[in-house]
This record gives C-alpha cells, structure tokens and sequence, in this order.
C-alpha cells in the first residue's frame, strides 16, 4: 500500500481537522493538505514524470516539505530528501547518481540551479504558488498503486569510502517504522503535535508518518530549526510538542531550560515526548535532562538502513531509578523493537555470548531493500537477510543492547554522521598539504568535533585559515575540522596505514 493513502483516509474522515503549521499558524487543514499534494502531483504527472521517478527535496524545514512528499507519493514517485547542509556539488553528485529529474528546493538552500536537474522549482517562490494550487476535489486525481516493496524514500548515507549511498527505503519499511512507533516509542492522539526542529530530511521527517496515521498535527518552527526558546514558546501556544532530537539539541533544550529557570511542570506543559538518538547519550547528560525536564524522554538507536527501528529505551525503563542497573540500561540503547530481532555476531555471523562485545546485526521489515545500483555494497551489508549495521556493541541477559564503539573512524558530530575520509579526500587536493589524517575529538557541545593532522608540503607555508577556505569550496559547513594539528609525519604501522588510535590518544593527552 502506498504512504499517500495515509492522508487519503484523514482528509476524507475528518478534513476541516487542523493539520500543519507554521510556527503557530495554521498553514493547512487535513483537507487542505491532501488538496494541495493531489494538485502537485496531478501537475507532476501531467510534466511527464513517472511512477518510480526520483525526485530531490533540498530544502530549509517548511510547511510545503510535507505536501512535496506526499504529492510525490501520491503520483508514485520517489523522494530523495537531502540534507540541506550539504554541499551543491555534494548534491549534484547525489543528482547524478539516483538519476533525478526534478528537484524542489528552498533559495536559501540552493540559490543556484543544480547541475542535472530538469526543473528546479523553489517551494518559497511565488512561481511555487501554482505547483501547490489546491484541486477542488482531490477524489478526482487517483493515488498512483504501489506495492509494499516499491521504494519510496530514496536516503542518502556517507558511505565508509566517503562517497554517500542510496539507502532504498520502501513502503512497506516506512508503513511499518511508523506503525512500531505506537508500540516502542509513545501513543500518539489527534491533539498531539509534533515539531520538526531537527532536519526533516532525516529522522525527524520520518516521524511525519507515524504522527499522520494518528491524524496528529504537524508543526514547523517559524525559524526552520532548533531554537530553544522558540520551541519552549511554541509548545506552550500549540499544545505540549513531541520532537526528534540528536543528543546535542536535547542539551540545548536542557540548557536553555535551566538557565531561564524552568521547572520540569515548566518543561511538561511545552514538551510532551522527546525522542532522542542519532548518536551516543552520556548518562550524566540524560541524566541531568530528566531531572530538568521530567520524564519525558524516549531513546532510539536504528540507522538509515533500518530508519528509526532496531532498539529502543523506553519512558519507563528511564523512569525506573530503583532497578539495580539503572545506570546500565540508561547507558544502553535498550531492547530490540517490535518488528525486528537483534543480535550480537562475531566477524562470521554466529551469535556471541552474553556480554561478549561484537557486530550488532539485525533483521525486520524496517531493513532496508538494498543500495540503489550497488550491488556489492548490497550484498556486504545484508547477508542471510540480517542487515551489518557496522556498530559494535554487546547484549546483557535482559536484552538491553550497549553499543561500545562505532563503525571504527566515523565521526558524530551534532548527530551528523562525518566519514573522516571524505574531509582528508578534500584538504589532500590543496597544493600545501603534503599528509592528512582526520579524526574525531571528544567536545561537550557536539559529541565530538573533527580535527586534521597535517604534514605540511616541503616549503609550504600552510595556516588553518587557508585550509578551512579550501573546505569551504568544497564540502559542507559542519564537516569542515575545527582544528588543525601541524606535525612533521603521521604514526603509521608496518603496512604505512596511518594509526588513528595514536592520534586520537593524542588529542585526548
Ligand atoms: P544514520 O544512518 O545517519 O541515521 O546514522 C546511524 C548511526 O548513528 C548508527 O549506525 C549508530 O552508529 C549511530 N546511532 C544511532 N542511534 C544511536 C543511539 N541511540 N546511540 C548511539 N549511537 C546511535
């Protein structure tokens, strides 16, 4: 069944019920919205694209995200929701390689035309009023079928040899993450809300699913993002607000909030549910947000290859302060989801003992169908129908799992994934550097920062200044280093493979 039927069945039952907004405004009703993304795609289809057409979505958080997707839906298509802090070349490689016609972007995303496109429509464009023109009856423009395993998401993910990956994200994979939300993450009425602070090419966009089957209502902050104040002051006017956040927003939320004062009633009147993940939560930060915020916290651990879903620690769990290993579960990212197992394997696939740390695998109609035209990298990750996430954890008796250690160099920084490749591959093309290895730092405010060892290039005069401007031509804003280290030759082993544990002993000393 396809996701647009989802809006379908809402518009139809109820479609006068307030739907999405924009900061606290109402931007559309049920009725409204499934309107407008049955004009957009009765327009899409009469363009000439196609069921099974990618389309890019490149834009700042906004109202018309939601009516772009599901319009595409609507008409069959696939989205390719791409993170709006990435690079314009970074993007027109993603152009080119999921072979897309059309993009809806945001100007101050993509002031420019993109390299590959047919057809560049800016969603906050005047011209864009006509694309999101409502039908009269949206009964008149037939849902395009699609089957469970057609793709509908088309999600982008830095890849280990820092070229990103096409994850094929189907129906079937995205009906279901919404459905276990119910289950593992919270209950979810009409009179909710939900915010999306975080990008909405990611997780947070994913959570418009669930928050549709429920009939909910959808709010984007009037900034597009994460401002703590806003969201506090948007939460008390529009009803208690649940959101999707990284590590580091629920810190700014808790700093924000302790520094105005609030109390944790204070916290429950603007946040109903925080859904944290993305990247790993110290104990003593989830710690100090209960006890600032009050126990409104939810914790996720899945990647793009199984969105949202592989574990989840629940409200009660991280209420539970009496249990003997309290501190244990809350340093975990909890028990398998409903629709999926998840075990512990060694290099071979076999299961390891209780508490023995390796490969957490798992299997689930949240798992992915596969990486869009690679095969290879399909076949490396999925094997007997059990997805190798990469991460490295252990399970204890209870089947808490405890992730220990990331796929070895990827760097977290801010909840974005960074493959230090990918920022070497970048500074190695400036004519003054000679030798360079990235890796990440531990920072309070990020989780972790990016820092480049460089040797310099024989009589080269090379500063930090001129290497960040180098970045800067070429890749996105957060993936350039904060700090540049100068040394006169990396630590390597007998093989000449630079040694990252060295460096990163390094930085720690
Ligand atoms: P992405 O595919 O961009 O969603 O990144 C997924 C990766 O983020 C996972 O493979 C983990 O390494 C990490 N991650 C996700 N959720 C958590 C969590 N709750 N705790 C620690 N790391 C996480």
């Amino acid at each position: 069944m396809s996701l647009a039927h989802l809006l379908v069945r809402h518009a139809r039952a109820t479609p006068q019920r307030a739907a999405v907004f924009h900061g606290a405004a109402l931007h559309a009703t049920y009725g409204e919205w499934a309107a407008r993304s049955a004009g957009l795609a009765a327009r899409l289809r009469e363009a000439g694209l196609v069921a099974g057409d990618r389309v890019l979505v490149f834009m700042h958080n906004h109202p018309r995200y939601l009516e772009v997707l599901w319009a595409a839906w609507w008409a069959g298509l696939v989205v390719v929701p791409v993170n709006a802090k990435l690079h314009a070349r970074e993007v027109e490689w993603i152009i080119e390689n999921a072979r897309i016609r059309w993009g809806f972007v945001s100007s101050d995303v993509a002031p420019e035309p993109l390299a590959g496109l047919e057809r560049q429509i800016d969603v906050t464009s005047g011209e864009a009023d006509a694309w999101f023109a409502p039908v009269p009856d949206m009964n008149t423009v037939p849902v395009t079928e699609r089957a469970a395993g057609d793709v509908a998401w088309l999600f982008y993910t830095s890849g280990t040899t820092g070229r990103p990956k096409g994850v094929m994200l189907t129906h079937r994979n995205l009906m279901t993450m919404g459905l276990t939300y119910f289950v593992d993450v919270d209950a979810v009425a009409p009179d909710d809300a939900i915010v999306y602070a975080a990008p909405m090419s990611h997780g947070a966009g994913l959570y418009a699913i669930p928050h549709l089957m429920a009939g909910a209502r959808h709010v984007v902050p009037a900034s597009g993002g994460v401002d703590p104040a806003e969201l506090f002051a948007l939460g008390r006017q529009v009803g208690p607000l649940s959101t999707f956040a990284a590590p580091t927003i629920v810190k700014r939320l808790v700093d924000h909030a302790e520094q105005a004062g609030l109390t944790p009633e204070d916290a429950a009147r603007a946040f109903k549910t925080i859904v944290y993940g993305g990247a790993p939560m110290y104990v003593a930060d989830i710690q100090r947000a209960l006890r600032v915020m009050g126990p409104r916290f939810v914790q996720i651990y899945g990647q793009g290859e199984t969105p949202m879903v592989a574990t989840a620690l629940s409200r009660g769990h991280l209420r539970d302060t009496a249990h003997s290993r309290y501190l244990e579960r809350i340093a975990s990212v909890g028990t398998a989801q409903t629709p999926v197992q998840v075990r512990v394997t060694d290099d071979n696939g076999r299961d390891l003992p209780t508490g023995e740390v390796g490969e957490v695998v798992v299997k689930g109609d949240t798992v992915m169908a596969g990486y869009w035209g690679n095969e290879a990298a399909t076949a490396s990750a999925i094997r007997d129908g059990w997805l190798f996430t990469g991460d490295v954890g252990c399970l204890d008796a209870d089947g808490f799992l405890t992730l220990k250690d990331r796929s070895k160099d990827l760097i977290i920084s801010g909840g974005s994934n960074i493959y230090p490749r990918e920022v070497e591959e970048v500074l190695l093309t400036a004519p003054e550097v000679a030798e360079v290895a990235v890796v990440g730092a531990p920072d309070p405010e990020w989780g972790e920062v990016v820092v480049a060892f460089v040797v310099p290039a024989a009589g080269s005069a090379v500063t930090a200044e001129s290497l960040d401007r180098h970045c800067l031509e070429q890749i996105a804003r957060f993936k350039r280093p904060k700090r540049y280290v100068l040394v006169e030759q990396l630590p390597k082993n007998n093989y000449g493979k630079v040694l990252k544990t060295e460096l990163r002993a390094l930085l720690k000393a």
